[in-house]
């Protein structure tokens, strides 16, 4: 027996325009499956380049959008054991769908939220919160005497991230593109602020170092920032290139990380630190924990409907927002 839904769906690469919103019948959850009812959904960019096409392997057309949300399972599929009818789950991954009023999703993608944090908080949080996670935990350890540069600090990822790693006892400089944007990246930890629109962000954070260096980049923005990003590092420090948001980074010549002083490179992804279902678990438990324990704060959240969702990427896209971003069904 089928149920009705509403989902934003997309048949060409491009600009928001492409996003149309469609009702149809979703069949119940196969063999491993649970369909589950939003309470809330994430906007991560990681939507805004599936919808482009711009992924080396970009998703197959006609398609659905969204890596992210949080709702109840209505039913579940034969062989699911671990989630219930009526329990709350989250998750970050599983086919792109979250654009959704009710879905269908992998049973091992579901992870049980715990009652004392709201789904608009959770979906807010999850993606990007398991995101910095990885990154500062097990991509690189970041601990106490380390010294990052991160950039869109006061971005949904960069809003988590500075939180964290000031309570590492790192020391962190953040970039953004406004003053008003810098004021959340400080508030939020950051000990270094950088506008990097105005100031050439290579030579503050030479500056800043005494000419020493970072140990640790993290670079989301790409193709605008990543080489200057390199020229921060200390000798045998780390590149993580971790996104895109300006456009694709330039293909790197090895031999210029030798010359740079023997420095690392690396372009992780949170579908392979969180691939693992044990990985997987242990993270989300990890970041359950720093915000209950106040390592990270609720973000700041902007809120729009789902039939909105073209808004609020436009909004991304066009550096309007700061913090989370998420979608009401
Ligand atoms: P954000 O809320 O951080 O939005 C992106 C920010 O990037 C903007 O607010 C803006 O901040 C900055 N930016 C710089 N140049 C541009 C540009 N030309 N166009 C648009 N934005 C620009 O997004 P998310 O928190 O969702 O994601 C942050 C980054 O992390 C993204 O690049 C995303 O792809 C990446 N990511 C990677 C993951 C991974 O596992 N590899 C997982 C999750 C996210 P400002 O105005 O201050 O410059």
């Amino acid at each position: 027996m089928s149920t009705t839904t509403s989902a934003l769906r997309f048949s060409a690469y491009g600009d928001t325009s492409v996003l149309k919103m469609e009702s149809f019948a979703l069949a119940d959850p196969v063999d491993g499956e649970i369909q589950i009812e939003h309470e809330a959904i994430g906007v991560n960019y990681i939507d805004i380049y599936h919808r482009r096409g711009i992924f080396a392997a970009p998703l197959p057309l006609p398609s659905g959008l969204g890596m992210e949300g949080v709702g109840r399972v209505r039913s579940t599929g034969i062989g699911v054991t671990d989630v219930a009818v009526g329990d709350r789950v989250a998750y970050v991954g599983g086919p792109p769908n979250a654009y959704s009023r009710i879905r269908n999703l992998p049973a091992a993608r579901a992870l049980k939220v715990p009652d004392d944090l709201g789904s608009e908080i959770v979906a807010a949080l999850i993606f990007k919160g398991l995101t910095v996670e990885y990154l500062i935990n097990r991509c690189r350890e970041i601990g106490k005497g380390d010294t990052v540069l991160w950039h869109a600090a006061a971005g949904g990822v960069g809003s988590i991230a500075c939180q964290w790693l000031s309570r590492k006892g790192a020391t962190v400089i953040g970039t953004a593109s406004s003053a008003e944007k810098l004021e959340k990246a400080k508030a939020n930890g950051c000990t270094h602020l950088i506008n990097y629109r105005e100031e050439d962000f290579e030579a503050r954070v030479k500056e800043i170092t005494n000419g020493a260096g970072v140990d640790v980049v993290y670079d989301s923005v790409g193709a605008d920032t990543f080489a200057k990003s390199v020229n921060c590092l200390r000798p045998r420090g780390t590149m993580v290139s971790f996104g895109e948001a300006s456009g694709p980074v330039e293909p790197v010549a090895v031999s210029s990380l030798g010359a740079k002083g023997s420095l690392y490179l690396t372009r992780p992804s949170i579908a392979h630190y969180t691939a693992k279902r044990e990985e997987y678990e242990a993270a989300a438990d990890n970041l359950f924990a720093a915000i209950r324990d106040g390592v990270v704060r609720a973000p700041e959240i902007t809120t729009y409907a789902l039939e909105d969702a073209a808004q609020a990427q436009s909004d991304m896209e066009a550096r309007r927002t700061s913090g989370s971003v998420i979608l009401l069904p």
